[in-house]
């Protein structure tokens, strides 16, 4: 296989087409035209480099990787959940779900922040290489003090001075007195006046 040429890829089996550490085997193979050809192809996993062969039959075996054949990705076509909209009894879908779907709704945690689209570093994504948001996430806006009042910081700072920082602590303090208040737990009472 050349760099720069074009491949083809292939799905492996859920179940069967896994490698030792139960990654989900990724194939691609030199560019073929011929369908037929397809099943007697040297096949490549992406992660390892490792040759395989394929097939469509039962579970694989110890020679031949089990992927899914055109009718068993239609097939899942038909019956996939849609993950983006609600059921008409306005719970996320499943298999099942039938009738008018709805739009989810979605609940910003804190004030909206600009961001860039999400195809930054998209290879190395699915690669697995890079994994953490921060990696590959543009936002357009500067970082705000981490005590939450609103005020913009500078370069890797996370509070805005020592002050605002103690008044985050404090904060934290206040809300797992609550939590221990609410899970029925007793405080320390205070000693003195
Ligand atoms: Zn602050």
């Amino acid at each position: 296989m050349k760099p720069f040429n074009f491949l083809l890829t292939c799905y492996a089996d859920q179940t069967y087409g896994r490698g030792e550490d139960d990654r989900l085997i990724r194939l691609v193979a030199s560019y073929e035209r011929k369908p037929a050809r397809w099943i007697r192809l040297d096949w490549y996993d992406t992660h390892t480099g490792d040759k395989h062969r394929i097939t469509t039959h039962r579970t694989g075996s110890q020679g031949a990787i089990r992927v899914k054949s055109y009718r068993e990705v239609l097939a899942d076509y038909r019956t996939h959940e849609e993950s983006k909209s609600m059921g008409p009894d306005g719970l996320p879908c499943t298999r099942r779900t039938r009738g008018l779907l709805g739009r989810r709704l979605v609940a910003t945690e804190g004030r909206p922040m600009h961001v860039g689209k999400e195809s930054n570093s998209i290879e190395a994504r699915m690669r697995g290489e890079v994994e953490s948001e921060d990696e590959y996430l543009n936002r357009y806006e500067p970082n705000q003090c981490g005590c939450g009042c609103g005020e913009v910081v500078r370069g890797k700072a996370v509070y805005a001075s020592a002050a605002h920082k103690q008044r985050a602590w404090r904060q934290r303090l206040r809300a797992m007195r609550t939590r221990k208040l609410n899970q029925g737990q007793t405080l320390r009472p205070m000693i003195g006046s």
